[in-house]
């Protein structure tokens, strides 16, 4: 709780930045860091920028002190101090330039450039008043009136002198002599004022270049001091010509250093003037340069900065909803606190009555224990002999169930047959060959089993197609199914024929699906055909002292539509046609052999396959394409009653139901096959009629049909085996043989009666 308190303790702000959302800070901190690089490329550029500036204004001032101009921007360096450091580095001092790129540097470089823009037009103007052309050209004014004035003294002196000159003989005036010495000394003075003047004025604007010859008054001695006055004579005139001479060619002198003065002090000035003028438009340039690249600077450093504002404004967003969320949680861990302790009470309460129940729930175990310890072992024995009973009592019940059960299945079944046979339903049973090893081992999806048992009486196929059907029959015969078992179920058929009933048992479906093994079977596993023969024996053997039976057999072959009786002795040669007869339909003349005991079938059978072999060189193809049946005439009569009844039983290997087009027989293949085909489609064709009651029964329409017109109309007790493959490549055939079966059963043909004679008829 104190971990909680401490981490929702913290401010928002702290909560988002420490941690509280990863994703935040992050952000936050890489925005930052942007931020800072940023500025520091900025600043970097600005310092460029501004050192570039300085070394430019550094170059000007260093010119302005080269030409002695530098006082007029010493009251404007008061005004800015940036500039005074300029102006104290451009006189030998060290200035730092630097600091932070803000927006008040660049305010502060703004006011810079006007100052500066200010200084140049005091500079303008200072040039104007001080070194300018009309300063020098006044100079030179004054300079030509001191001339001028200097030439009308010496003309007045001159004049002075030719008087003097003139008035000799009129004997020397000593005084005025003197008078006019004092005056060409005066002269001699101002000229000397005039000349250092003039001196002084050409150094002030521009200092004498080195090595020129100085400028000031002559360098030499001074004149030798004026002698006292002399007389007038020649020798004063002489000197006073002389010094005439003198003072004339001190003035040329003065005159030539004068125009040389002027001359220079000229190419100073323009010299001076251009220079200035060139660095003042550089720096105009530069200034435009640097203020243009400034405002880029500026213009980017402001989209950043809005930039950076508006990513700052959504962090202050999701820090707001963050601080809202913590908030919240705050809030409700407020409320979890007051739940808490609230369930705080509730759990000592409930501490306090767990433990009670706990000294309550250790006396009652140790009373449990106590009673335990003598109770249990007596009612486990009276409870185990108590389960032992009900067991044993259930066991009965489960078994007394299936006892009835049992019997009631077989209630039904009798009671089914019963209807059935009152019906006189066509019974089908189906049965499955076991896969052959080929099959087995062939791996073949085409060889995998297709065919199920769902439940008894019922068989499932799919077909290649993947379609898949269920059908009913009266037994169903797995692959596993055995001959015993199968005539298990054809016994009591058999059996009514020994009560004068006719019975009908054939085998149809695709050649090599077992009809032979079900019918003939192999001689170590006998089929239908010889257990049938064996019963009837074994009964009419037991009931011969009442009984006695007449039994005769037959056995023919249709093919090709032609009957064959495999049991003449000339096999082949005679044609055999149906009749009609008071006993049903029969074959004149057809070989009829009395037997006695199933030995002699066995051998009748075997004269049979032997007579059918000997016709045919491939006895697998003959025996797919023709039908075989075995039929068994009894006829007993009571010895006692004397009453006669006459069974018929037929057993029919029928030939192969495939079709025609998969087996692509030609010639005489396609012949026999086309027979077979009529055969089987005119079987069909009388099931259906008999299915849907119609008065016409096709039976005429093949001899197969009309040899079983007995067993397929009413008085008959018919049986079907549709034999199937349980693989796939025959699954095809499987379902038309199935759907046929399935049609046949459908079939009523009418309750069969016993064909019995009072005795004394016939
Ligand atoms: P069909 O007469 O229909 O042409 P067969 O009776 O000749 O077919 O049987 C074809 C093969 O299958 C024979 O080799 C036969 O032994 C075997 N066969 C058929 N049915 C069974 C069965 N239920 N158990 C064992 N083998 C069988
Ligand atoms: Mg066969």
């Amino acid at each position: 709780m104190a971990g909680e308190k401490e981490t929702l303790g913290i401010s928002s702000q702290q909560s988002v930045h420490d941690g509280g959302d990863d994703y935040g800070s992050d952000r936050l901190a890489r925005l930052e860091a942007m931020a800072k690089s940023q500025t520091a490329v900025l600043r970097k550029s600005f310092v460029s920028k501004m050192k570039e500036k300085d070394d430019l204004i550094m170059d000007m001032l260093k010119t302005f002190k080269r030409l002695q101009v530098l006082e007029p921007i010493q009251a404007f360096a008061s005004r800015n101090s940036r500039i005074g450091n300029w102006i104290g580095l451009a006189t030998g001092e060290t200035v730092e330039i630097g600091g932070n790129a803000t927006d008040e540097e660049v305010q502060s470089l703004r006011k810079e450039r006007n100052d500066l823009r200010d200084m140049v037009k005091d500079l303008k103007s200072a040039m104007d008043s001080k070194g300018g052309d009309g300063a020098i050209k006044m100079k030179l004014k004054e300079y030509k009136k001191d001339v001028k004035k200097l030439e009308k003294e010496k003309s007045k002196l001159l004049a002075a002198l030719q008087q003097a000159q003139g008035g000799e003989g009129g004997g020397g005036d000593g005084a005025e002599t003197a008078k006019l010495m004092l005056q060409v000394e005066k002269l001699k003075k101002k000229l000397e004022k005039a000349e250092k003047k003039s001196g002084k004025e050409g150094r002030g604007l521009s200092p004498p270049p080195p090595g020129a010859p100085p400028s000031g008054p002559p360098s030499g001695p001074p004149g030798p001091p004026p002698a006292a006055a002399p007389p007038v004579d020649d020798g004063k005139v002489k000197h006073l010509e002389e010094e005439n001479a003198k003072l004339t060619k001190k003035l040329e002198e003065s005159k030539a250093k004068y125009e040389k003065a002027r001359g220079k002090l000229e190419e100073v000035g323009k010299a001076s003037l251009k220079g200035q003028e060139e660095i003042l438009a550089s720096m105009a340039s530069e200034m435009e340069k640097l203020e243009v690249s400034s405002k880029k600077e500026i213009d980017e450093a402001k989209n950043e900065i809005d930039a950076a504002k508006k990513e700052t404004a959504g962090k202050d967003a999701e820090v707001k909803k963050l601080a809202e969320n913590v908030k919240a949680l705050m809030k409700s861990n407020e409320a979890l606190k007051s739940s808490n302790s609230g369930l705080n009470s509730a759990l000592r309460q409930l501490a306090k009555k767990s433990g009670a129940l706990a000294s309550e729930f250790s006396q009652l175990k140790s009373q449990v224990l106590a009673s335990m310890k003598t109770d249990v072992p007596k009612i486990a024995k009276s409870t185990a002999s108590q389960i032992a009973a009900a067991s044993s009592n259930f066991m009965k019940s489960i078994e007394d169930l299936k006892i009835n059960y049992e019997k009631e299945v077989k209630e039904r079944k009798r009671l089914f047959n019963l209807v059935q046979e009152l019906r006189g339903n066509i019974r089908v049973f189906a049965r499955c060959r076991p896969p052959s090893k080929k099959e087995l081992s062939s791996g073949d999806e085409q060889a995998a089993i297709c065919v199920e048992f769902p439940k008894e009486g019922e068989v499932n196929m799919k077909n290649e197609k993947g379609k898949e059907k269920n059908w009913e029959f009266d037994q169903v015969f797995n692959t596993g199914s055995t001959q015993e078992q199968v005539y298990k179920e054809v016994s009591p058929l058999v059996t009514s024929v020994l009560d004068g009933f006719n019975v009908c048992i054939f085998a149809y479906g695709q050649t090599g699906t077992g009809k032979t093994f079900t019918m003939m079977g192999p001689e170590s596993n006998r089929g239908v055909n010889t257990r049938a023969l064996y019963e009837l024996f074994d009964i009419s053997q037991k009931r011969r002292s009442t009984i006695e039976d007449k039994i005769t057999v037959s056995v023919l072959e249709v093919y090709n539509e032609q009957i064959k009786d495999l049991l003449a002795e000339d096999v082949g040669e005679r044609k055999y046609t149906v009749r009609e007869g008071p006993h049903g339909n029969y074959v004149p003349d057809l070989t009829m052999v009395n037997v006695d005991s199933l030995d002699e079938v066995i051998e009748l059978l075997a004269l049979a396959d032997l007579n059918r072999s000997t016709a045919k060189t491939n006895m697998n193809e003959h025996s797919s394409r023709s039908h075989l049946i075995l039929s068994c005439y009894i006829v007993s009569t009571n010895k006692h009653s004397g009453e006669v009844s006459r069974g018929k039983l037929h057993l029919i290997d029928l030939a192969g139901s495939e079709r025609v087009g998969k087996s692509g027989a030609k010639g005489q293949a396609l012949k026999e096959a086309q027979n077979i085909n009529k055969s089987l489609s005119a079987l069909g064709d009388v099931i259906a009629a008999r299915g849907s009651g119609s008065s016409h029964i096709p039976f005429r329409n093949s001899t197969l049909t009309q040899l079983l017109q007995d067993s397929l109309s009413a008085d008959s007790k018919t049986l079907m085996f549709v034999c199937i493959s349980p693989v796939m490549y025959n699954s095809e055939e499987g379902f038309c043989s199935l759907n046929f079966a399935e049609r046949a059963r459908k079939v009523e043909l009418g309750k069969a009666t016993k064909n019995v004679v009072k005795a004394g008829k016939s």
